[in-house]
Formats: C-alpha cells, sequence, structure tokens
C-alpha cells in the first residue's frame, strides 16, 4: 500500500492529477530518511532564509521588481541577456510549457529510456508521441541513436544531462556538437536540473548553445544543490522568440511568490554555502557506494545527488519494505530489470538506508 511512487503519483506528485484513489501517505511524516525526490536536505542557506523573514513584512507587494533584480543577476553571471530568461516557480512549469507547445498537432518527443519522464508524459496527455531511446552500455544518453530518430514529427528531443535517474554526464564536446546539428532541425531541450553537482557547470552547461543563438532551450532549477524545491524557483535559458512562445503557457511573472524571489537573489551563487552542500553530499554519496559494495551490489557511479543500482528482488517489494523501515526510496525499470533510485541525504539518513538495506540483502 505504501509503495512510494505510486503513493506519490496519486498524491498527485510531479503534477500528476490527484484521483479518487489518493492515499494519505501516513508513513511519511515517520521517514529516517527521505531519499526518493532527489532533494538537498542540506539547503537553503541561512541567508536565503534570513531573507524570507525579512520580505515578510513587504509581502502584500507584487514582486515584479524583485523578479527582475533576480533574472538580471542571473543574466549578469551568464553573459546574456534578462530577455534570454524566463523565470517561474520550479522548472516543472518550464518543462510542462515546453512538453504543451512541442507537442501540439501530435508531435514527438525524443528521450531517453529511462531519463526524467516529466515531460515527455505531459506531451503524452497532450495528445503527442513519445520516441524512447535506450541509453548505451555504460548507461548514458545515446546521442547518435536520439539524433538518427529525428524527423519531420519531431516536436522537441529531450535531454537530461546529468541524466536523471542514472546520474551520468554525456561528454561535453559530443553534446555541443549534437544541438548544433539537431536544433537546426528541431528544438533541443536540455535539462541542467543536476548540473550544480559537477566539478566544473560551467564548462559544461549549454547556454553558450543559447548565447550562439542555436534553437535550444536549458533549464536550471533552484530545487537541487540549492535545496529550494519546497521554495519552487526554476527557469529556462533561450531565445525570446521561444521565451515569448512558451510564456503564453506559463501565466507570466506573479507565478513566483516574494518570498522565494528574495531567497534566490540572497542565495543565487553563494559559493561557499553550495560548495559545503556539494562536499557534504560527495561524503554521503562515497558512504552509499561503500555500503553497496559490501553488500555485494554493483551501482552505476553518479555525477548528481541521486545513486541507481540494479536490485536482486522485485522493485515494489523493496520499496515497500524499506518504507516499512523508514527509509523511502524509488524502484525504476532499466532494460526490463528492477533498480532502484536513492537520493543523496544527510549522513543519519545513509545510515538508516545502510541499516534497512542490510536487513534486506
Ligand atoms: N528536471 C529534472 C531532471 C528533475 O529531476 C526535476 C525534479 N526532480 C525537475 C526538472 C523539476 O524540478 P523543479 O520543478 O523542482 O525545478
Amino acid at each position: 500500500k505504501l509503495a512510494a511512487m505510486p503513493v506519490m503519483r496519486k498524491m498527485g506528485f510531479a503534477g500528476k492529477p490527484v484521483t479518487d484513489e489518493t492515499v494519505i501517505l501516513d508513513a511519511a511524516p515517520a521517514l529516517k530518511a527521505r531519499l526518493l525526490a532527489n532533494e538537498n536536505p542540506f539547503g537553503p542557506s541561512p541567508a536565503a532564509k534570513k531573507a524570507i523573514q525579512e520580505t515578510l513584512d513587504t509581502s502584500y507587494q507584487y514582486a515584479f521588481m524583485q523578479l527582475s533584480t533576480l533574472s538580471g543577476k542571473i543574466a549578469a553571471y551568464e553573459g546574456i541577456n534578462q530577455s534570454n530568461i524566463m523565470l517561474n516557480s520550479g522548472s516543472s512549469a518550464l518543462l510542462l510549457a515546453a512538453a504543451i507547445h512541442y507537442s501540439k498537432g501530435g508531435k514527438s518527443i525524443i528521450t531517453g529510456d529511462p531519463s526524467y519522464d516529466d515531460l515527455p508524459t505531459s506531451a503524452l496527455r497532450n495528445g503527442g508521441k513519445w520516441v524512447k531511446v535506450p541509453l548505451t552500455k555504460d548507461y548514458k544518453l545515446d546521442l547518435d541513436a536520439m539524433e538518427a530518430k529525428v524527423d519531420d514529427n519531431t516536436g522537441l528531443v529531450y535531454i537530461c544531462n546529468p541524466n536523471n535517474p542514472t546520474g551520468t554526464v554525456v561528454d561535453t564536446d559530443k553534446l555541443k556538437a549534437f544541438c548544433e546539428r539537431v536544433s537546426k532541425k528541431t528544438m533541443v531541450f536540455v535539462d541542467e536540473a543536476y548540473i550544480d553537482y559537477l566539478p566544473d557547470p560551467q564548462a559544461t552547461t549549454l547556454i553558450g548553445g543559447v548565447k550562439a543563438g542555436q534553437n535550444i532551450i536549458v533549464a536550471r532549477t533552484f530545487s537541487k544543490l540549492y535545496g529550494f524545491a519546497g521554495l519552487r524557483c526554476g527557469y529556462i535559458v533561450a531565445q525570446p522568440d521561444t521565451i515569448h512562445a512558451l510564456s503564453i503557457y506559463t501565466g507570466g511573472a506573479f507565478n513566483l511568490s516574494a518570498t522565494t524571489i528574495a531567497a534566490a537573489i540572497a542565495g543565487y551563487r553563494e559559493t561557499d554555502f553550495l560548495q559545503d552542500a556539494l562536499k557534504k553530499t560527495i561524503a554521503s554519496r562515497e558512504f552509499l557506494y561503500a555500503t553497496l559494495k559490501k553488500e555485494g551490489y554493483e551501482y552505476i557511479p553518479s555525477s548528481a545527488n541521486f545513486v541507481m543500482f540494479p536490485l536482486k528482488m522485485d522493485g515494489a517489494k523493496f520499496v515497500g519494505e524499506m518504507m516499512k523501515r523508514g527509509v523511502g526510496i524509488r524502484n525504476w525499470k532499466l532494460n526490463g530489470a528492477d533498480w532502484c533510485r536513492v537520493s543523496i541525504g544527510r549522513m543519519d539518513e545513509m545510515e538508516a538506508f545502510a541499516d534497512a538495506f542490510k536487513q534486506l540483502s
């Protein structure tokens, strides 16, 4: 009954509708380790929290000027114009806008398999098609195979880099060349939700492609390394005409709260705090690798705040058994087999995972 993903789906998780079958996840408050949604328990920063407090007195005001301050900060750091940026309450809203726009008229969305399924799932519900391309043997997006699938009916190619759920990264030069070629034929959407976990995000981002005038959309979020998942702040970087086309679906600038904008302004590029969160994440990830090795399990080395490994039992059963022990994780199918994805949390959460996992393996 408490298998994590079906319950979350029924609760309307990730934009899925709440149905009559909605189950109240009564186990959630009791979780010792909440490792199921790639959240970052080390954020938001003290400066971001202070900014929220300080904004409460003026929160009767619409925050359009502050929104412009935030997009100005991002534009200055990335060397782009504010007209290249569209912010919203999390990148999910922007993935949804792209799904609707680029699947219109039954167009297809090309993704890796497995990859983050939010955008193509929304496209399907909008009457679009979903073309799934298996990963390479080393669990990376197969850019060549994805490019080979592009045809006249393609609406968008979705590249999640690092890829959720595998945590793998494609070769940067290869992806840059891919975007240059493929964007001449169709829209390329590069989801960089987890790019802040890489040692050098600026060397890996495709924002340079936007600067060079390419027909691509780069998505970023404050939900991951910034620890803002519940505050809701994300953005896309794209050509102004793309932003204009997608703005029809997003409800405009008023979707972000004044408190969230203030937190994002205070927290943006707060390098020391983010580096500390990154260090703690890497230490927890190393501990998880050691736990898996000790129990005789393989895993996919990850560049993000989650790790995927093949299970030796039914995935739904494993999730349920872990949940009974107070550990929330997710199961996944990869090449027809059962896999688990564990988000990286605090060390005490990784220890709780290890304790429960030892009982089951
Ligand atoms: N993209 C990817 C790859 C994700 O994993 C997620 C959330 N798990 C999102 C986008 C959406 O994040 P948010 O709406 O919180 O910005």
